[in-house]
């Protein structure tokens, strides 16, 4: 397979010297060299992955949570490493012939403990759902009430949402952010600790654009002797960049997943201390430490045969986000979302919480005469591909909401800086101000919008 690094790109970035062939045309032709037998031997697959690599190179990827993984985290993914079967873990597998996939997944452990400080890894959950499933497991059998945000205030399904196992096996109490000011209140929060004195509490979220204080939380678990646990599956990309404070100090449970902001394979991992300290509380007849009912908990209690293709890419992507070019990148992802916001309040347009910390901002539509529906398909017909979401508050349904969620991380892969946010900010005024003439409206934007794609190619994809 032939192999493409970034010395060798097809487009120049510099549209001024950018004398070689259309983006297309250069999309086609690298898919062929990276994937000839796909090609050949399922056309109609393989026609189907250019399809969307063609649209993910020409419009602007503004959910959050996704982003653009690198050559060589694909090619990992990609390798023969599909092929084995390694149950158990390192130096401690039920097959034999892991000598190599020891090696592989001791790697991405180590890395992963030294990009966050933290006492034990556990790589191997299949994503972040069952990372979370995995934790919850090992931490409070079913029945015991855990502490979440629900999914309508930016928690996530794991947390103890109703159609989640972590609902249906779990009594759930929740907590949120204000609906006049789209911010956690942490004295709130201490309020309904004290009072429902969960056995863990879930400190993440999936559309909160401000810091998390886990010191805050943590003084809150301490007091009402309750696990604490962060998500961190949104975020794990600002805190490896030093862009957001790191819960690890502060918790006995971190998990996430690896790709989102991190740029990595689908995956989640789980990052813990090794000792309990609630052991005698909780656990007064195991001898097993934290770290060791994690690893059942993931192995074999939730999960067989890890996936190593998937491991080695870990690997790969935590040498990527251990680099000073990562932490540029991350400064760069706040400070886009950061233009982006200030543009769109100069517009007139209202955020949750009056602006954003982090990779994403929320817009509250909650006064307008459109829902959150209204604009995201919208602007998905022009080229901004989001997503509607609920807002502190919300009087819509979950399905309609007043909320449109979008994120800067994978614009930022792309090199985008804030002269491109002050265009998108005001390609999101007109699709707003044209709702109702959108179709005539959205493919001039469309357009513009290809254009400023073609000067931005996404690494992993084009370059
Ligand atoms: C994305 C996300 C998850 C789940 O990850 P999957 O890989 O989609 O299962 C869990 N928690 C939070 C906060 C997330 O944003």
């Amino acid at each position: 397979m032939t192999m493409l690094r970034s010395s060798e790109s097809t487009i120049d970035r510099n549209p001024k010297t950018n004398t070689g062939e259309d983006a297309s045309t250069a999309l086609e032709r690298i898919c062929q060299q990276r994937h000839p037998h796909l090609q050949s031997q399922d056309p109609e697959l393989y026609s189907l992955i250019i399809a969307q690599a063609r649209h993910e190179t020409d419009t602007l990827k503004m959910i959050p949570s996704e982003n653009y993984a690198s050559f060589a985290v694909l090619e990992a993914t990609g390798s023969i490493l599909t092929n084995k079967y390694c149950e158990g873990y390192p130096a401690a597998r039920y097959y034999e012939g892991n000598e190599f996939m020891d090696q592989i997944e001791q790697l991405a452990i180590d890395r992963l403990k030294a990009l966050f400080g933290a006492e034990h890894a556990n790589v191997q959950p299949y994503s972040g759902s069952p990372a979370n499933q995995a934790v919850t497991r090992a931490l409070a059998p079913p029945g015991s009430k855990i502490m979440g945000m629900p999914v309508p205030a930016g928690g996530h399904l794991t947390h103890g949402w109703k159609v989640n196992f972590s609902g249906m096996d779990y009594q759930t109490v929740h907590y949120g952010p204000r609906p006049d000011t789209g911010l956690l209140d942490y004295d709130q929060i201490r309020d309904i600790a004290r009072r429902e004195r969960p056995r863990m509490i879930w400190v993440g979220a999936t559309a909160y654009p401000r810091t998390l204080d886990y010191a805050a939380f943590a003084e809150i678990a301490q007091e009402v002797e309750a696990y604490l646990v962060a998500d961190i599956a949104h975020i794990n990309g600002l805190i490896v960049g030093g862009v957001h404070p790191n819960p690890v100090p502060h918790c006995d449970v971190v998990s996430s997943t690896c790709h989102k902001m991190l740029r990595g394979p689908r995956a989640g991992f789980i990052l813990s201390r090794i000792e309990d300290r609630w052991q005698r509380k909780y656990f007064p007849d195991s001898n097993l430490n934290l770290a060791k009912r994690i690893d059942r908990a993931v192995f074999p209690g939730l999960q067989g045969g890890p996936h190593m293709h998937v491991i080695a890419a870990m690997a790969v992507a935590f040498k990527e986000a251990a680099t000073p070019a990562f932490r540029d990148y991350a400064r760069q992802v706040v400070a886009n979302a950061r233009r982006l916001a200030e543009k769109l309040l100069e517009k007139g347009y209202r955020l949750v919480s009056g602006g954003t910390d982090t990779h994403l901002l929320v817009m509250d539509f909650r006064d307008a005469p459109y829902s959150g529906k209204d604009v995201a398909q919208a602007l998905a017909k022009a080229g901004i591909i989001a997503n509607f979401n609920m807002v502190p508050g919300d009087p819509r349904k979950p399905f309609i909401t007043s909320g449109v969620r979008l994120g800067t991380p994978a614009l930022t892969t792309r090199g985008m800086k804030e002269p491109e946010m002050d265009r998108i900010a005001g390609w999101i005024d007109t699709v707003c101000r044209n709702l109702e003439q959108i179709e005539e409206v959205a493919p001039r934007v469309r357009a513009e919008i290809a254009e400023l794609c073609r000067q931005f190619p996404p690494p992993g994809i084009l370059i």
